[in-house]
């Protein structure tokens, strides 16, 4: 409920290298999971990760 509200301050200074494997971990696991980040190469594995861990 909470996490609408965004803070500036939580930006990261990458240097090229990390913003470089930030962006092809991104490209190959394109599906991050909104309620605890993890990251996902099939939308069918997100489904499952969420019925599995987030379902209450
Ligand atoms: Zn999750």
């Amino acid at each position: 409920m909470n996490n609408l509200v965004r803070s500036e301050s939580d930006q990261v200074i990458e240097t090229s290298e990390e913003r470089k494997q930030r962006f092809l971990l991104e490209f190959d696991m394109p599906f991050k999971c909104d309620k605890c980040n993890e990251r996902f190469k099939k939308k069918k594995h997100l489904r499952e990760h969420k019925a599995d861990v987030h379902s209450y």
